[in-house]
This record gives C-alpha cells, sequence and structure tokens, in this order.
C-alpha cells in the first residue's frame, strides 16, 4: 500500500487563497512537504465542468483566470507547470471506451493553481487537468475515479479541487468568523461518516441527503471532484482530514487525504 502514490481531494474555497497565507494555505504547504513527490498530477478541478470528457494535452498549459471582480494581483499569477502530454494519453486509455478528447485550449485554472502556489510552489510537477463532463450523474464519475485508480501504482496524484459544501448564494463574502449553517455541518458530517465508514454508494447518491444535500451542493461541479478522488481508494485505506473549516458559513474547506 505505501507504494501507492497520495491522492487528495482540496477544498479551494475562495480564490483568493492563492494569494493568502493562512490556516488553509498554511496546511497546503505542508501536504506538498510532506507526501511522497508525485512524478506529475492529474487535477479534476470544479471549474472545468463543461460536455464530454476531455483532458488538457497542452506542454505549457496557460494560466487561466476563471473569475471576475477580485483584485489585478490575482489576475497576475502565473503558474507556470508543464504538461504531460503522454499522461493524457495514459488518461484517454484507462478512460475508454469512454471518449476522452485531447483539448489544446484550457489550461490550469484556479482550482488547480490556487492550491498549488502553496502545495509546489516551484511549479515543476507535470498537470494534466480533466474535465468533469456535466452531462453525466455522480456515479459516471464515481467509475471514472475507479478507472484511474492504476495511476497512483505509477506515481501519478490524484487532485480532486472544489468544495465538499459550497453555496455562494449564503457565503457571507469579506465577512470573517461567521458562524457554520447547521445544514452546511449536517451534511459534512453525514458525508464524512460516509467517507470512514466506505459507504461509497451513500456518497454517490449524496442527494438522498435532502434538503440539506440540496443546500450544500446546489450545483455538483464542487462536490464531484472529491468522488474521483474517493474512487481510487484501496480495500481499508485510511482516509485522513488535513484540513477542516468552514468559510464564510457556506463553503466547506475540508480535504481528503488517502495515502
Ligand atoms: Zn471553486
Amino acid at each position: 500500500m505505501s507504494s501507492w502514490q497520495t491522492a487528495v481531494f482540496f477544498g479551494h474555497g475562495n480564490p483568493m487563497n492563492a494569494l493568502a497565507l493562512n490556516g488553509y494555505s498554511a496546511a497546503w504547504q505542508r501536504i506538498g512537504a510532506e507526501i511522497t513527490r508525485p512524478k506529475a498530477i492529474l487535477a479534476i478541478s470544479a471549474h472545468w465542468y463543461g460536455p464530454g470528457t476531455a483532458v488538457t494535452a497542452s506542454i505549457a498549459p496557460p494560466t487561466i483566470h476563471d473569475f471576475s471582480g477580485f483584485p489585478r494581483e490575482l489576475y497576475e499569477v502565473r503558474y507556470p507547470a508543464p504538461g504531460d502530454p503522454a499522461l493524457a494519453r495514459r488518461v484517454q486509455g484507462l478512460l475508454a471506451p469512454v471518449e476522452v478528447g485531447l483539448d489544446g485550449s484550457w489550461g490550469l485554472d484556479h482550482g488547480t493553481w490556487s492550491v498549488l502556489q502553496h502545495a509546489y510552489p516551484a511549479a515543476d510537477i507535470p498537470i494534466v487537468q480533466l474535465r468533469l463532463d456535466a452531462t453525466r450523474p455522480a456515479a459516471f464519475h464515481f467509475e471514472m475515479g475507479r478507472r484511474l485508480a492504476p495511476l497512483r501504482q505509477e506515481g501519478i496524484m490524484i487532485m480532486g479541487s472544489g468544495n465538499l459544501v459550497h453555496n455562494l448564494s449564503a457565503y457571507a463574502w469579506g465577512r470573517e468568523n461567521v458562524d457554520p449553517y447547521d445544514w452546511a455541518l449536517r451534511f459534512e458530517a453525514a458525508i464524512k461518516g460516509m467517507m470512514e465508514a466506505g459507504d461509497d454508494q451513500g456518497l454517490v447518491h449524496y442527494d438522498a441527503l435532502g434538503p440539506d444535500a440540496a443546500l450544500s451542493v446546489p450545483t455538483p461541479e464542487h462536490y464531484l471532484p472529491l468522488l474521483y478522488v474517493l474512487a481510487t481508494r484501496q480495500g481499508d485505506e485510511a482516509v485522513r482530514f488535513p484540513v477542516a473549516g468552514v468559510d464564510g458559513g457556506s463553503i466547506s474547506m475540508l480535504s481528503v487525504q488517502l495515502g
């Protein structure tokens, strides 16, 4: 088991975490320093969500600033990690017969670089990003993760980036120390319990949690990257939560680590 590369789901939260040194970003630094250095990273970000599965195939993926209304310094961030076209083709092979497009236009979005700025500030580990197929249900995404699991044996880090609870209409922009909503805490606790119990079906069918799920996951793109990471779990492999907290009342910053 020790030869399996670590897989991590990061709760990325506010894009400004890319520039901030706070409890979350300090923990991301620590994760990067502590785990075995990966040969490459396959990143599944909430912020590349569209029709059809695809992977970035360029040798120099651009830094994508996929947000608006933030300070100029955030638009000036560049994360110049190289791409890995061979890994992109390997992902195509693992996911066949699902069609996986080789994309030359997308690059690394802030779901990926806001975290990796801290975890791997040298930007010297090759990265491929995978586009979440917005037309498919959660069970499909879990199955995609299961097929990608062998990459962990090859020294590839599976990185999910989203937020287990992500409700921007309830988010307290610019206000600190806001008490988390009860529904956010209940949903996070229920999902944590399922992760600890290895209840994969419960995790896939999270919407069975009713109104708490509807408020915590109003749209699925920030939740689905978690399924890719959890689907690579081997047997009774332990699940750990190296970062925790709720930002602005309605964004869970929980990180989930395997290996
Ligand atoms: Zn996000």
